[in-house]
């Protein structure tokens, strides 16, 4: 049997770009499938707009310390609608980047909606194409709550399209992304409440860091509305009315952004046709592979439900390429120990087992190192930032399978450090590696 293809990728986004790419490179013959502006959602409403509004973000935190520095500085304005306009054409030059990357691969993009109709074909708006391999990576989409009004709100996509900034914004969720965009609007001048339904945000991570960033974020003044859910939105004039499970009314906001998680946007893929099987949460299972129960069909990053992160998909893709592609048979994405970072104020990074994580694994065999104190830069600045580190360790040798962070500069500091957990660093390790004086990264080699 022929195919007009070797590999067709459903998903131009970062994982199914990096694995075509990377099987094109050894030969292959690939596509590229995809409806929206390549890139998918770390390029155009994720990590790359983000991290610019968060670089925003940290130089008004920035100008808000230099008196203690001596600087004579006043912040007379901030222009959100010339940062969002340059930011949309740094964006459209990634684009037109990742076209051309693809050019220079051979990889064709086959521009509309991608869908499955059998094991080895794909309808691409009126046309069909076959192909002998098909990668599944759509990644994902925001969810919304069924509640009276809710679409009055916006999500994260939503928050990416506002070309004003808003005076007066709810958040609502409790992880990454309604952490890191009520940090962002807060910083940057906005009256934020961030609305939680349990008692603490980012729960996933060691108990340590959500702690302290609660204490910063109230020394900051934003606001933490706590153990409550949102039952109704209304509309109010230009503003929306929030009201809660429990009787309150949190007042009006201009904008209201749900930040609750994303759903993998499996479905729209008709994975039935070509008999994928698609878990209760709409997740594609894999195996170590990238292989899902079909045999000649992978997928990759957030519509498998493993860590939705870009790296994380553009590694197991390249993995998966070479393995099928450059006869390297044992090539795979090992999942453990995977490094992330939140871009909260300060941010967070982390990597390896929470001490919670790693006392349900290890028991009583699992020992914290740790330290909170206020980094010397901010010896000078009139609103410090704690900085807080933990090390997690087990057994007679001290190994470490935890790292967790926050604080200035830990997203930056983070990285090395994963790399010595990947190779199973001790306690020892750390204690014998002289420290760089003054930084805050020399704690983690000093920790007693
Ligand atoms: P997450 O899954 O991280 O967090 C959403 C949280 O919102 C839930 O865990 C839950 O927390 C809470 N929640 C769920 N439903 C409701 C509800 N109805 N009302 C109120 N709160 C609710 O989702 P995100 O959308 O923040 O991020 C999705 C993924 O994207 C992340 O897991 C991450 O992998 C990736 N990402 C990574 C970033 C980075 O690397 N810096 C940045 C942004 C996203 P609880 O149960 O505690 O209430």
């Amino acid at each position: 049997m022929s195919y007009q293809y070797d590999l067709i990728a459903i998903g131009g986004g970062s994982g199914g770009v990096a694995a075509a790419r990377r099987a094109a490179k050894h030969g292959a013959k690939c596509a590229v499938v995809e409806f929206d502006r390549l890139g998918g959602t770390c390029v155009n409403r994720g990590c790359v707009p983000k991290k610019v509004m968060w670089n925003a973000a940290h130089i008004a935190h920035t100008i808000g310390d230099v008196a203690g520095y001596g600087f004579d500085v006043e912040q007379k304005s901030f222009d959100w609608t010339r940062l969002v306009t340059d930011r949309e054409k740094y964006i459209a030059r990634l684009n037109g980047i990742y076209e051309a990357n693809l050019a220079k691969e051979n990889v064709e993009h086959l521009q509309g909606f991608g869908s499955l109709v059998d094991a080895h074909t794909v309808k691409v708006g009126d046309k069909s194409y076959t192909a002998e391999r098909i990668l599944l990576a759509p990644g994902g989409t925001p969810t919304v709550p069924e509640i009276p009004g809710a679409e009055l709100g916006i999500t994260s996509d939503g928050f990416f399209e506002l070309t004003e900034m808003p005076k007066k914004v709810a958040v609502v969720g409790a992880g990454y992304i309604a952490v890191e965009l009520a940090g962002m609007l807060h910083s940057l001048g906005a009256e934020v409440s961030l609305i939680i339904r349990r008692e603490h945000f980012l729960r996933e991570f060691d108990d340590l860091l959500s702690s302290t960033l609660t204490e910063t974020m109230h020394a900051e003044g934003l606001k933490i509305i706590n153990n409550t859910e949102l039952a109704e939105l209304k509309s109010s004039g230009s503003e929306i009315n929030a009201t809660t499970k429990d009787g309150r009314d949190l007042g009006h906001f201009d904008q209201v952004i749900w930040a609750i998680g994303r759903r993998p946007l499996s479905a729209e893929l008709n994975p039935q046709n070509a008999g994928i099987e698609v878990n209760s949460n709409g997740y594609i299972p894999t195996d170590k592979w990238q292989a899902t129960n079909v045999e000649n069909i992978f997928a990759i990053g957030d519509v498998t439900g493993r860590e939705q992160l870009t790296p994380v998909a553009i590694a197991a893709g390249r993995r998966l390429a070479e393995r099928l592609y450059a006869g390297k048979t044992d090539r795979h994405l090992n999942y453990d120990n995977i490094a992330s970072v939140v871009f909260s104020h300060p941010p967070i990074g982390a990597v390896g087992l929470t001490e919670a994580k790693a006392r349900e694994k290890f028991g009583d065999d699992v020992k914290c190192y740790q330290a909170k104190f206020t980094p010397m830069y901010h010896a000078f600045t009139a609103h410090p930032q704690k900085t807080a580190m933990k090390l997690v360790v087990t057994g007679a040798d001290e190994k470490i399978v935890g790292i967790h962070m926050i604080g200035a500069g830990v997203d930056e500091m983070l990285q090395g450090f994963a790399v010595a957990v990947k190779m199973g660093a001790t306690k020892k390790d750390f204690d014998d590696t002289v420290a760089i004086h003054p930084t805050s990264s020399e704690e983690l080699v000093t920790l007693v």
